[in-house]
């Protein structure tokens, strides 16, 4: 038995079936940003309130496989508080893992450490990836209703 693949399995797993953060508000200091993975089918919302440099809240929503579900909201927590600029170290980071390339910040990557394993999964990679690139799009200004294809 493989000790830190086991515990990274169970983050997953207690992510998916207690997720934080999870149900979007209304307001308009809130930002929304959807994106689809037809592939999978997966279908995630993430919403985000900034103040001033601070990333203050990380909300998401929708419906897909367990990889796609528990990465929104482990990536909800991990970001939650970060400034923009830790926030979009830590989605280039979280590429990084998935692409099995060694990450800058492990230890800001915190949970999310648990999609390492992901990297060996070329067809689940767009699945741990879709509610960071919704994020990394939000923080650059883009908001609304995006279809991930090839
Ligand atoms: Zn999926």
């Amino acid at each position: 038995m493989n000790s830190i693949n086991d515990l990274y399995r169970q983050v997953i797993v207690e992510h998916y079936k207690n997720p934080r953060n999870k149900g979007l508000k209304e307001g308009s200091e809130y930002r929304r940003l959807r994106l689809k993975n037809p592939s999978c089918g997966d279908d995630v919302t993430i919403q985000i309130k900034t103040n001033g440099n601070v990333v203050e809240e990380v909300l998401h929503d929708g419906s897909g496989c367990s990889i796609c579900c528990s990465s929104a909201s482990v990536m909800s927590e991990v970001i939650k508080g970060k400034t923009i600029e830790e926030a979009e170290g830590l989605v280039e980071d979280f590429y990084s893992l998935i692409k099995g390339e060694e990450p800058r910040d492990e230890e800001s990557l915190d949970e999310a450490m648990a999609f390492v394993g992901v990297s060996q999964f070329p067809a689940r990679v767009k699945c741990a990836t879709l509610s960071w690139k919704a994020l990394g799009a939000l923080l650059i200004g883009e908001e609304g209703v995006k279809d991930i294809h090839e």
